[in-house]
């Protein structure tokens, strides 16, 4: 009789597989044992051709929800004589190589008890099982033991312990298992830190809601601030408390599907995603008419929405509050609140109300966020659900860090053909932010047991990050540009050599003519780059400000096209006064505080400018957002467009500009000029890459960078590569803005130094 030693590498251990493989085995007729190792699990299988077949198939089809398999190998071994199928003690000491499974939302199985009143379980708010739970934002260390755990301090009861230690129990080894006997309990608090007086605290804080109070409400990777969603007063009064930017959209939390069909338009793909385990926000359609308070997400054509993920939230999200605003606990700019300690002192002023309890998060981990398009959902924000499951490589490379960007940062660490990203860390702007980054380099360098000896930063000189490399002298340091990183990124995660041609997109980076760059068609290899088109340069006056202030953009550009704004009229020019808009001609044309910039970010803001659409913005890509939303789907109209061949190519905004402008002095409708724009940057960026491709005879094209973020952008300009003959690729994985960046300077600067080509600092 033929016999495999199966080995199964992967997110094997702690989610139930053992019991899986054993279960499968004795229905296949299967004989021999399985055992947990140092990088996964190993099954010694005996049995005829077609159950032995039919066995490594189901091993990976059927496995458990919360398993990863990463890569299986099966070897012909002797035959061994055993008439059974065991489960064998660990076969030596867990090694790190193993994976930790990401926190996933509770289970069916689970839910089921937690509603059946002749449960043990019955309305249990930290009912778990090796399917579900909380995993990343408890683990302290390595090996995943309770001990290892923040639930160490809970001692199993008798009837968790027996359900614990049985392998054919669905608890079998689930390290979070806990019961109303033992487990950790739920506290409602008011401000003073006072219990309030209820029989049930959840019922209790319900009613808070429906009165319009401002809840804090500890969840799995950190604390919410929820109030009712359809309450006005009770959302404004939250933007106000939490000092959070006007207009910025606030996510949403709804009981159920049922309850989002009530207020947006929900796709197949957007129901299976918002259903799946890993619960992220959801983009999705706002209906026309609904009962969500305004001030959720002014301006906004979407809604970000989640399901209920811990128990806690299903027992909270009932009728009368079907639908909360849940958005992370902090004041504006600082990293999440994880601590009841610290709930009370950073949450003062803000919550009226806490719901807390007593299991600690080890590290916060924010809600992720994705967006649908035609080619694969994407995200805006990868955190929860999906950290700590590595991205794999096909090539291995030298342990490396790499530090991420200056906004939205994330941080990765590789080892062998394993990227592992972290959780979003947030905007490196102040102390609160920059301790989380920190700690979260040393837990995941201490958990995954990874040694860094080289760190891929960004070329920009004042970054936190760059600063923070600076101090990293023990390991080989290599700054690599920002859209080389960005497209590495999505080469990386799509397993790509190279070269490929890079479209890589976005706000700004530094450039290595010490120039804004973010309109930028790329020849890209891990190593190297080389600038092959560029949108022409445009002076954004007052520089940061000009950011912030997208009519400057919107003057730059006008200058940039007509020379001077003397034969303009537009709307909004008359808004500014005519000194400020005097100035900032001025700096234009002599260049005074006016950075260049190749941006594509930037040309939105000054079309969105120009459109009426926004002057000065309130969050990050407000108004680049604004005119992707605001154009018109069945649009096909489009402007002029011109590029010039000398060196890398420039394209030049002028005549997409004028288009705009004709436009709007013809008073044709801004949805019907946002889609033209759109259209043109489609066509025009179609064009250009196919050009490049033909005298490269490179047919790989990789899209990266923040704009692709707009969906419209991103379908569009899949749409047009493919029609060319062009292989698109685009990011799935981690994000295309520069939450996606740091996977694309660790893999950069570890090919740089393998090949010798890194810079010597
Ligand atoms: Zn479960
Ligand atoms: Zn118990
Ligand atoms: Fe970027």
């Amino acid at each position: 009789m033929p016999a495999r030693c199966i080995e199964i590498e992967g997110i094997v251990q702690g989610v139930g597989f053992r019991p899986f493989v054993y279960h499968l085995a004795r229905h296949l007729g299967i004989t021999g044992d399985v055992a947990n190792t140092g990088s996964g699990v190993i099954i010694h299988a005996q049995g005829d051709k077609t159950q032995l077949g039919q066995f490594v198939q189901r091993l990976k089809d059927d496995a458990p929800p919360l398993a990863h398999i990463a890569k299986i190998t099966a070897l012909e071994i002797p035959f061994r004589a055993t008439t059974d199928f065991t489960i064998i003690a660990s076969a030596g000491g867990h090694e790190r190589s193993a994976l930790i499974s990401p926190d996933v939302a509770v289970c069916g199985d689970c839910l089921d008890e937690m509603n059946n009143p002749a449960d043990r379980r019955y309305a249990h708010p930290f009912i778990n099982c090796t399917n579900c739970g909380p995993r990343y934002t408890i683990i302290a260390d390595l090996p995943y033991d309770r001990t290892q755990t923040t639930m160490a301090g809970f001692a199993m009861c008798s009837d968790c312990r027996k359900e614990y230690s049985n392998p054919t129990d669905r608890r079998f080894h689930a390290q979070p298992i806990a019961c109303p006997v033992c487990g950790p309990r739920v506290a409602l608090l008011d401000s003073k830190r006072q219990p309030v007086e209820a029989t049930d605290a959840i019922s209790a804080a319900r009613r808070l809601l429906v009165q319009g109070h401002i809840l804090a409400v500890k969840g799995l990777g950190g604390f919410h601030l929820a109030v009712d969603a359809a309450h006005a007063t009770a959302v404004n009064r939250l933007r106000q408390r939490k000092g959070r930017e006007q207009e910025k959209p606030f996510a949403l939390m709804a009981a159920s599907v049922d309850e989002i069909n009530r207020f947006a338009r929900l796709t197949k793909q957007e129901i299976d995603l918002l259903q799946s385990k890993e619960r992220p926000i959801v983009l999705i359609r706002q209906k026309k008419t609904h009962t969500i308070s305004p001030d959720v997400a002014p301006l906004n054509r979407y809604f970000g929405v989640m399901l209920p993920y811990t128990p806690l939230h299903h027992l909270l999200l009932k009728s009368p509050v079907p639908v909360l605003v849940m958005t992370s606990a902090n004041a504006s700019g600082e990293p999440l609140v994880i601590d009841n300690n610290d709930a009370f002192e950073r949450l003062k002023g803000i919550a009226d109300f806490f719901l807390v309890h007593d299991r600690d998060i080890l590290i916060g981990c924010d809600d992720s966020l994705v967006r649908c398009a035609s080619p694969k959902p994407f995200f805006l924000r990868r955190a929860r659900g999906y950290v700590p499951v590595p991205v794999f490589l096909t090539t291995k490379s030298p342990p490396t860090l790499g530090l991420g960007a200056l906004l939205k940062n994330t941080i990765c660490l590789t080892k062998g053909d394993r990227v592992f990203i972290s959780q979003h860390i947030g905007d490196l702007e102040n102390l609160g932010t920059l301790t989380f980054f920190t700690k979260t380099i040393e837990h995941l360098s201490r958990i995954l047991e990874i040694a860094p000896e080289i760190v891929g930063f960004d070329l920009h000189p004042d970054y936190v990050s760059t600063r923070h490399a600076n101090t990293l002298t023990y390991m080989t340091r290599v700054p690599v540009q920002h859209h080389h990183a960005h497209i590495v990124s999505c080469m990386a995660e799509n397993h790509l050599a190279g070269p490929v041609i890079g479209l890589a997109f976005d706000g700004t980076g530094l450039g290595d003519d010490d120039t804004a760059w973010g309109g930028e068609v790329l020849i890209v290899h891990p190593e190297t780059f080389e600038r092959a088109a560029h949108m022409a340069y445009l002076p954004m006056p007052g520089s940061n400000s000009a950011i912030l202030e997208p009519w400057r953009m919107g003057v730059s550009a006008l200058i940039d096209t007509y020379g001077h704004l003397d034969s303009v009229q537009l709307p909004f020019l008359d808004a500014i006064s005519s000194e400020k808009l005097s100035v900032v001609a001025q700096m234009v044309k002599t260049g005074l505080n006016s950075p260049l910039t190749s941006s594509i970010g930037r040309l939105f803001d000054a079309v969105a400018a120009l459109c009426g659409l926004k002057q000065v913005i309130n969050f990050e890509g407000q108004a680049a957002m604004l005119l992707e939303h605001a154009a018109d789907e069945n649009e096909t109209g489009f402007y002029n467009y011109e590029w010039r061949n000398q060196g890398p190519i420039q394209i030049l905004p002028g005549p997409m500009i004028a288009g705009v402008v004709g436009d709007l002095q013809n008073h044709v409708p801004v949805p019907i000029i946002a889609a033209r724009f759109h259209n043109t940057l489609i066509r025009l960026l179609g064009d250009v890459t196919s050009q490049i491709s033909k005298t490269t005879q490179i047919k790989q094209v990789a899209l990266s960078g923040g704009v692709f973020q707009n969906l419209r952008l991103l379908d569009g300009m899949v749409a047009a590569l493919s029609s060319k003959g062009l292989d698109v690729f685009t990011h799935s994985q981690v994000p295309p803005n520069d939450g996606g960046l740091c996977l694309g300077q660790a893999i950069a600067a570890a090919a740089m130094v393998t090949k010798g080509l890194a810079p010597t600092s």
